[in-house]
């Protein structure tokens, strides 16, 4: 595996491949490894002649006191693991390399509808961070497809909207979400959980479980539901941001007559945010 840390040097692999007629899947994680990534890697693998994955702790999707700093990073072990899973390039930019005027003065990405909405709505900025990251890692490499994970279904929904407004010519893949047994979902920021938290984290996801078989035995009260989720989050010692019923459509607000939905939620247990969500038909 070719670990490269600038982006003249990534340009350069990718002409080289392209040359030789092979195909590239990239995907992007801020590191901190763990089973989530992994599946998006050998995913990339199976259907790619060449996988990039990209290593960047990006500063413009953290807000002022977020975990920016705290952020768990373990390079060595990330290689490790990224060179098992069959990644063939790992791509570790510095800041100054993606952000060559400074982060203060980027130019930024803004998805119009959804960048104020749900995570957006407690997270300010991140999203514009996020969708900025993405496009510049984009840009540098030109894949046929950028693999993603279904745990963050705003982000994955709203780079699917970048690529198809910005007119960009790259496959977006979402990759289904990886859970422990218990079924949290699994996060980087899990590591911040303390074993009294970790007991009860899944908490997050058995009520949007809950809330899903509301929704398949006909429940159109989605109000109620939300509301009921968040009091049932409360009671477990969970701060929550939001808990919501969307179509996966458009992520609007979710209508009786719709049949495809997803049920999101975000909540915060001790200093740990975890965020997880359940895509339904009905
Ligand atoms: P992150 O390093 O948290 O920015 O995540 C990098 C990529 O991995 C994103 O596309 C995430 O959606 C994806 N990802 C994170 N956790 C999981 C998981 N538990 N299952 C599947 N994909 C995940």
């Amino acid at each position: 595996m070719r670990s490269l840390e600038h982006v003249a040097a990534l340009r350069a692999l990718v002409a080289e491949w392209r040359n030789q007629n092979l195909t590239i899947g990239l995907v992007p994680t801020m590191g901190s490894l763990h089973e989530g990534h992994r599946s998006l890697v050998k995913t990339a693998k199976k259907r790619f002649d060449r996988v990039i994955a990209t290593i960047f702790v990006n500063p413009t999707q953290f807000s002022p006191g977020e975990d920016f700093d705290d952020y768990p990073r373990q390079i060595a072990t990330d290689k490790a693991m990224l060179g098992e899973d069959g990644a063939d390039a790992v791509f570790l930019p510095t800041i100054e390399d993606l952000y060559p005027r400074g982060v203060e003065r980027t130019t930024l990405i803004t998805i119009s509808d959804l960048t104020n909405e749900l995570c957006g709505a407690h997270r300010n900025g991140h999203f514009d961070g996020a969708m900025t990251a993405v496009n510049k890692l984009l840009n540098i490499t030109w894949p046929d497809a950028v693999f993603l994970g279904e745990k963050d279904f705003q982000q994955l929904f709203m780079i699917k909207q970048m690529v198809n407004e910005l007119m960009m010519s790259v496959e977006v893949i979402g990759v289904p979400t990886y859970r422990e047994d218990d079924g949290l979902a699994m996060s980087s920021r899990n590591k911040y959980l303390t074993d009294a938290e970790r007991s009860k984290a899944n908490t997050l996801y058995q009520i949007l479980n809950e809330i899903q078989q509301a929704l398949q035995s006909g429940s159109n009260d989605f109000l109620a539901l939300e509301q009921q989720g968040l009091s049932k989050l409360q009671a477990v010692g969970f701060n929550p941001d939001y808990i919501e019923i969307r179509r996966q459509r458009d992520m609007l607000k979710a209508e009786p007559a719709d049949t495809e939905l997803v049920v999101l939620g975000a909540a915060k247990l001790g200093r740990t945010r975890l965020i997880d969500n359940i895509q339904l038909s009905r």
